[in-house]
């Protein structure tokens, strides 16, 4: 068997969903075979957001008679690459929210609660109820966890009020961002935007959302009125050296300041100010609005496994993987997938849509006594939103190599009205097809 995704041709697959070429679905999966495997396997996938579901979905048409159980103690399913919209007025808060249970197949049985602990060489989950699962393959699919409290003086029930937003926190927080955010567009001010030093999900979302207040703020006619300033604790504004200069092009023509290598430490609700760590010490700064991205990490109960890297990313937890295949470099029965994986690219959904696939090979072809050389190779999308109405469609890999799906059609330093519909309209769909297998 060899699969080597994603490849051209299951790149402008997707991307042929997403702009609304759904039949291309039916033409098969990419990675898939028919013949399904008759095993019995204990399979455990923890986790049933954007990649555990999309596996659980998967793994029930590949394997016949194996016991797949999901765990996640969310009742609601977010897709949250919806919340930099929400956070902007372009959408209502229930955009994003669905219930977890309806994207999950017959034949998987769903615990509604957490994980609390693995233990990987007994190969048992202990869940909060106190259950413990035991399994044949385990595949941690838990996301990240915010680290809220890393924010001196921050807490959650701030956002919304005197001008702090947190669009991560999840649906509502994006819609009490857009409180805070339109009374900055309104009456103008300093605006700060910041970002964590840790690794986070979808890199491009604190720029987008800057980029779209100072649009909303032109549009308004309000924008002289305001400063922006984005400050952020790394060298350059994105991690791709070509796009992080033509961020900084469009940043200075649109008057929005810098603060590099700037880490925000805590705020000062009361007298809006924001204190950053720097090399030289720490720096003030007064603020109108606030933008929280705060660190992230694994969630606890992966952290104190043992599965994490030791010599990597130690204050986050990610889970010690091989970069290609997903399988775990200690314990050969267990992956990661989606942002928990401890891989240099990734943690986007679109991501998840090839590395999935990955992980379902290698879980399959070991279920029959076979091997397989399916490789992700660090795909990682980000439909960057410059504007209401455009936005660049940036596709790169481990190496930054970017790797447009449609080369000589899209071009992916363009503002383009196409790469803003990819976002704003197809993504959703293509994503909800995504869980159900079927992208
Ligand atoms: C503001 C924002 C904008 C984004 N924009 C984009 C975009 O434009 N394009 C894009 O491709 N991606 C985007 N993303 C990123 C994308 O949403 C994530 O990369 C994707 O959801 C990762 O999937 P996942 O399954 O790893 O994690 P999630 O989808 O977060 O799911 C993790 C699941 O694990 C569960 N869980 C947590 N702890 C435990 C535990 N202990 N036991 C069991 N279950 C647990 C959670 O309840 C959750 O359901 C964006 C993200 C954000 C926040």
């Amino acid at each position: 068997m060899s699969h080597d995704l994603p490849n051209d041709t299951g790149r402008r697959r997707f991307l042929g969903l997403a702009a609304g070429a759904g039949a291309l679905a039916a033409a098969g999966l990419p990675g898939q075979s028919n013949a399904q495997v008759a095993t019995k396997a204990k399979i455990v996938i923890l986790g049933a957001g954007a990649a555990g579901t999309t596996l659980a979905n998967r793994l029930v048409q590949r394997l016949d008679g194996a016991q797949i159980t999901v765990v996640d103690g969310s009742k609601q399913h977010w897709y949250q690459p919806g919340f930099s919209l929400i956070a902007a007025g372009l959408k209502p808060q229930d955009y994003s929210v669905s219930r977890t249970d309806e994207w999950l197949p017959a034949g998987v049985t769903l615990k509604p609660e957490n994980a609390a602990a693995i233990d990987p060489e007994a190969r048992t989950v202990d869940l909060q109820s106190g259950e413990t699962l035991s399994y044949d393959y385990l595949v941690v699919a838990t996301g990240l966890v915010l680290d809220h409290d890393a924010i001196d003086g921050f807490s959650l029930d701030m956002v919304g009020e005197n001008g702090i937003g947190a669009l991560y926190a999840g649906p509502d927080y994006a819609a009490r961002t857009w409180k805070a955010a339109s009374k900055f567009i309104d009456e103008g001010g300093d605006g700060l935007f910041t970002r964590p030093a840790t690794e986070m999900k979808c890199a491009g979302a604190p720029l987008k959302h800057t980029f779209l207040l100072d649009d909303l703020a032109r549009k308004a006619g309000t924008r002289d009125k305001s400063h922006f300033t984005y400050a952020a604790p790394q060298q350059s504004l994105f991690g791709v050296p070509i796009v992080a200069e033509k961020v900084r092009m469009l940043f200075d023509q649109r008057k929005i300041g810098t603060g590099m290598q700037e880490t925000l430490k805590s705020i000062e609700p009361g007298a809006k100010r924001a204190v950053f760590d720097t090399a030289d010490g720490t720096v003030e700064r007064a603020y109108d609005y606030i933008h929280v991205i705060p660190p992230q990490r694994a969630p606890e109960a992966v952290r104190q496994s043992g599965l994490s890297w030791a010599d990597k990313w130690v204050d986050q937890g990610w889970v010690e993987v091989d970069k290609h295949s997903l399988r775990h470099r200690r314990y050969p029965e267990v992956f990661a997938v989606g942002d928990v994986a401890g891989v240099p690219k990734g943690k986007t959904a679109a991501s998840v849509k090839w590395q999935v696939p990955v992980v379902e090979e290698h879980l399959v072809a070991q279920i029959a006594g076979d091997t397989t050389d399916a490789s992700y190779n660090g795909y990682t999308s980000c439909p960057m939103i410059t504007q209401v109405g455009r936005a660049m469609l940036i596709e790169f890999d481990y190496n930054n190599d970017l790797v447009p799906s449609f080369p000589g059609i899209i071009a992916p330093l363009q503002e383009l009205w196409i790469s803003w519909l990819m976002k704003e309209v197809a993504l959703k769909p293509t994503y909800n097809a995504m869980l159900r297998g079927k992208a």
